[in-house]
């Protein structure tokens, strides 16, 4: 037998051996066992502890080997960086209790998570300031000539002695107390009375005989700041008062410039009012002529106020403005016109307030509001308001203003928490006959919206023929018979009003006890603006929405957030949707999408701006914002 063979025997003699032996199982008792196993354990835990401490010192020679060398990338450093740490951690653990081992590993994690948010938030920054205005929002001549506004306006006003003397902590307990957030240089002072913010005795009578004896949160901080001369931006829900808060200070300040020296005829405006609606812009005029003729009735000049909105005759307009006006209310396309044809200037004009500022910026319109901005000749003191002002709007907003206050009452974009939104599944083919059904939840008046032409006038017709007492609003019908409507929807002699998003944007119906959205709107602000329209200063209000399959998922994704932000019902088809972009939803930073506000996604999933990004690189041009919105409809 060779040497060979022979060990090739040996060897399967050996382990036909020790299979055997393997096959005995000797009965060990079981605390015996048990202890074995332990010590298995705690062996193996060494064991490798070693073999990592092993590794771990091998990394470290070699990196400090290579260190001159280490022109690496520094996601590959941290990277490296990171396994290092845990590698050390496990190395530790044999000394570390399974429980600290625990809380070790999860704050790791944590730490991973919290670079991870990192990066989303820069990468959002990013995506924000790539597709933020290059040209900040300044008249054509301040920015050709640099002219940049150091100082806010000074006026004439102080707060009381007593105000003052308050402390800033003092201030800071109110504020809190009023939910009302505030940022900004030399902060002015929140004062809870209107006496206080020192109003003549005939403006106190007249806001008495108007039910309204307190300010509200944005009145309290709001009209401070702008008698004081600040720029500001007022973010506050719809319905809380923010009219009077541009509204009375340019009243006062007209009045003290009337005072030291009478307006004569062509002269004027001293103030500017902005609105994006026809319907905005004669409220807000009408609210000034009230608190003008209370002045008046009390022995202080009467103070005359313009109304320069389309659909109106322009003669009419013209002669009231040459006989020399204190405030103009415009919307836009009337007002450029007539600048534009010399029939105005902004030659005095001081003061500048955008209602709905937000609506009028987006999407490309902010060109208008520079070219009416270069007409005005010197320093302005400028106020934009709304109840949505996503963050993109906000800082390019902050381009026009001088060391601006921002008054925040809520988070901007959020919903009344005074309406009961009730968000309903309803066929296409269903939703007019469940109209007649929905109308019967509230007493009148009701306020039904629709995002087309059409629908209003269908929705119209079917309740006419039903016998409902409607009136119906929308761009393409005539001034006279939508100023009509709205007046008597207004003076309750119409049960309900049917419209298009125009009459969503600050319009203040009393009472309405129902908003009725037969479809869900493109954008999730003018469905906040919308259902504005009732649950107004502390009245309790019903919104309710028809949903279905046509409407797109993005859209019903902010709708679920903004129900869950504003504690509402959530109804089970809404709340079983989810989407990829939700887990990103708490990661910090602005709540939701940076962009266009909306609750159920990011930025970087921002339904609205990749369509903006596709509409710029099908280089169609800018849109017809007058003839979709409402900018002068
Ligand atoms: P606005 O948000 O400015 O459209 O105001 C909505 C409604 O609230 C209007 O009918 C105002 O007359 C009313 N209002 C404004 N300020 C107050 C107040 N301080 N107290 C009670 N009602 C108010």
């Amino acid at each position: 037998m060779s040497t060979h063979s022979r060990r090739r025997k040996i060897s399967e003699k050996q382990s036909e051996e020790s299979s055997d032996d393997e096959n005995y199982v000797p009965y060990i008792p079981i605390k015996q066992r048990k202890k074995a196993q332990l010590q298995n354990v705690e062996l193996r835990l060494g064991r490798a502890a070693a073999l990592i401490k092993e590794e771990e010192e091998a990394i470290k020679q070699s990196t400090s080997e290579g260190s001159e060398a280490s022109d690496r990338e520094d996601g590959e450093d941290s990277e490296e960086d990171e396994e290092e740490e845990e590698t050390q951690g496990v190395g530790e653990r044999s000394h570390i209790s399974l429980l600290d081992q625990h809380s070790e590993l999860k704050k790791k994690a944590e730490a991973k998570k919290e670079t991870a948010r990192e990066k989303l938030l820069k990468e959002e920054e990013r995506i924000l300031e790539s597709v933020a205005e290059k040209t900040a929002l300044m008249g054509v001549a301040e920015l050709a000539k640099g002219i940049q506004y150091q100082e806010a306006i000074k006026t004439g006003w102080l707060p009381p002695r007593c105000i003052r003397e308050l402390s800033e902590a003092r201030h800071a307990r109110l504020r809190k107390k009023m939910h009302i957030l505030v940022e900004g240089h030399d902060l002015p002072p929140p004062i809870a009375n209107f006496k206080e913010m020192k109003f003549p005795k005939a403006i106190l009578n007249g806001l008495k005989k108007k039910g309204i004896t307190k300010p509200t949160p944005i009145q309290i901080q709001g009209i401070p700041a702008v008698l004081l001369g600040r720029d500001m931006i007022g973010i506050a829900f719809t319905g809380s008062g923010k009219t009077l808060v541009f509204t009375l200070p340019i009243i006062m300040f007209s009045l003290e410039q009337e005072k030291r020296l009478p307006f004569i005829k062509g002269e004027g405006p001293y103030g500017l009012i902005i609105c994006p609606s026809r319907e905005l812009a004669r409220q807000t005029h009408e609210i000034i002529q009230y608190y003008s003729q209370c002045l008046a009735d009390d022995g202080f000049p009467m103070l005359r106020c313009g109304l320069c909105i389309g659909g109106v005759s322009v003669k009419e307009q013209l002669e009231v403005i040459k006989a020399g006006i204190h405030i103009l209310v415009a919307t836009t396309g009337r007002l450029m016109d007539m600048l534009n044809k010399k029939m105005i200037t902004l030659d005095v004009c001081r003061y500048l307030a955008m209602d709905e500022a937000d609506r009028m910026i987006d999407m490309g319109f902010e060109e208008d509001v520079r070219t009416i901005f270069s007409y005005f000749k010197s320093q302005r003191q400028t106020l934009l308001f709304s109840a949505t002002m996503p963050k993109k709007i906000q800082n390019f907003a902050r381009s026009a203003l001088v060391k601006p206050v921002t008054v925040n009452v809520g988070r901007a974009g959020a919903a009344s928490l005074d309406v009961i939104q009730e968000v309903e599944y309803v066929k296409q083919e269903a939703k007019m006959m469940y109209l007649l059904e929905c109308l019967q939840k509230t007493a009148p008046p009701v306020l039904i919206f629709a995002e087309k032409k059409q629908d209003v006038d269908a929705i119209h017709e079917y309740l006419l023929l039903k016998g409902v007492e409607a009136v119906a609003v929308h761009g393409g019908k005539d001034q006279e018979e939508r100023t009509r409507s709205i007046d008597q929807f207004k003076h309750a002699k119409k049960d309900v009003l049917v419209a298009t998003d125009v009459a969503s944007k600050g319009l203040d119906f009393p009472d309405i006890q129902h908003v009725i959205n037969y479809d869900m709107p493109e954008d999730i602000e003018n469905y906040v603006h919308r259902i504005g329209r009732t649950g107004r200063c502390g009245k309790t209000g019903i919104a309710t929405t028809f949903i279905n399959k046509t409407v797109e998922e993005s859209i019903l994704l902010d709708l679920k957030h903004l129900l869950i932000e504003a504690k509402q019902n959530c109804p089970p088809f809404l709340a079983g949707m989810t989407s990829e972009s939700e887990k990103y939803l708490d990661i910090g930073g602005e709540i939701g999408c940076s962009y266009c506000g909306g609750l159920g996604h990011r930025i970087s999933d921002c339904p609205k701006l990749e369509a903006l990004q596709t509409k710029q690189a099908q280089n169609i041009g800018r849109r017809d914002y007058l003839a979709n919105n409402s900018a002068d409809w």
